[in-house]
């Protein structure tokens, strides 16, 4: 770690935050990074001087456990602490993330238009020009100056480029992340091995509405070696990966096995900052009833912890023609029942699902949902979450959130709210 002072900036390189996820209800910093306190913010960058974080110190910051993240897809995102309380209830962490763009949020903050937070923005904008004049005739140890440098070249318009070459090297904008990468924060490096949905269905907002394609190994690879590239130095602080894009698990084992242990090398996971790697992807009712146990077997034998998240939606036939999901209850059950099954018997598989919330749901969805839940555990089991999902606007948000609640209270396993979240 080094520290200089310019001026009213206080500069430190080479800080060493946590090595592993944790749940913590304070802002907590994982892997290398950097530092430039002012009196009135404090901001923290990548490797390459790229701003992360963002955080008011003033008395009127909104809260003094709350921060701003800068995602690599160049979006902001505010984690508020919502007083605690109830907070890990109903999404499993201590903060809760709120967008700058439209979502299914229960949550009501809109912290962007809060002055204080408008005002960290604008400084963050002023930033490069204040370090600009704050150099002019000053000596620095190469180290800092090279840090600072590396800043001022990541203007605004400098990292909206790089947010659009993520999405051309993936060749796809991610317009929805697993709810189980909520345990890296998000962190995950993206590589897409599938696009399009088995199923588009007519409810879903998210789906692009092509058919199901598989992506080539060739095209795999020159995404992660792009990818490679496009994090440079940092990647040392990533260890995750996400296979996208709706349903990765449609690709095969094969192919996901392929995707799965090509990034571990090329990204360098065994050297990365942050211990335990962890691999994330969706998979839908057919391509999870369909992969066989060899396939489970193999990736349980992966070098992650792999999550991979199952759209059920609802175990009531009236509910998915509702939804216009193409798939039968039956075979929801089916996928629960595995779902269960899977979670027993593989210590480095981990099986969540998503269950549909919306306004005016059929009578059968809540009861059908309890029943399965019931039929298939007789004690409680905390393995494998249920993921509610608002479906996107709702209108009666106290009634989505009473159907939280019941839900909640006869499950036997874990439940939370489903908060969408794009890269
Ligand atoms: S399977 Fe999932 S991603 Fe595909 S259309 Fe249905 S809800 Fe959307």
């Amino acid at each position: 770690m080094e520290t200089f002072q310019l001026n009213n900036l206080t500069i430190t390189i080479n800080k060493e935050g946590g090595d592993r996820y944790s749940k913590v209800s304070y802002p907590a910093r994982y892997g290398r990074y950097a530092e430039i306190r002012h009196p009135d913010y404090l901001c923290h960058f990548n490797l390459l001087g790229e701003i992360r974080h963002l955080q008011g110190l003033g008395q009127d910051w909104p809260h003094p456990a709350e921060w701003l993240k800068r995602t690599i897809g160049n979006d902001w995102i505010y984690y508020a602490s919502g007083g605690y309380g109830d907070v890990f209830d109903l999404i499993g962490e201590y903060y809760i993330p709120c967008f700058s763009y439209a979502g299914n949020s229960i949550f009501t903050g809109k912290p962007f238009q809060n002055p204080e937070v408008q005002q960290a923005l604008q400084f963050r904008l002023k930033l490069s020009h204040l370090l600009k004049s704050s150099l002019k005739g000053q000596q620095l140890p190469d180290s800092i100056n090279t840090f600072l440098q590396s800043i001022i070249r990541n203007s605004e318009k400098a990292l909206a480029r790089k947010g659009h070459t993520l999405h051309s090297v993936i060749q796809g904008r991610i317009p929805v992340l697993p709810p189980d990468s909520r345990h890296v924060d998000y962190e995950v490096i993206p590589v897409i091995i599938a696009d399009g949905c088995r199923h588009n269905c007519g409810f879903c907002e998210i789906k692009t509405g092509s058919d199901f394609t598989i992506r080539s190994k060739q095209n795999i690879l020159r995404q992660l070696t792009e990818l490679q590239h496009f994090f440079g130095e940092d990647i040392t602080n990533y260890n995750a990966v996400f296979l996208g894009q709706h349903d990765a698990l449609a690709a095969g084992a094969d192919l996901v096995r392929y995707a799965a242990l090509k990034a571990y090398d090329i990204f360098r996971f065994s050297n990365s900052t942050i211990k335990g790697p962890s691999l994330f992807l969706f998979g839908s009712v057919d391509s999870f009833i369909e992969t066989d146990e060899e396939t489970f077997d193999c990736f349980n034998r992966l070098p992650y912890t792999t999550y991979i998240n199952i759209g059920l939606e609802s175990a009531d036939q009236d509910t998915l023609n509702l939804l216009r999901k193409p798939i039968s209850a039956e075979d929801v059950r089916k996928a629960f029942c595995r779902m269960l099954e899977i979670n027993r018997k593989y210590e480095y598989i981990e099986i969540t699902a998503n269950f549909i919330l919306m306004d005016d749901a059929p009578p059968g969805h809540h009861q059908a949902f309890i029943d399965m839940m019931q039929h298939g555990l007789k004690r409680r089991y905390s393995k494998g979450a249920l993921y509610l999902s608002p479906l996107k606007g709702f209108h009666d948000r106290k009634n989505i959130l009473k159907q939280f609640h019941a839900i909640r209270k006869g499950s036997m396993m874990p439940v939370y709210f489903y908060l969408i979240q794009r890269l």
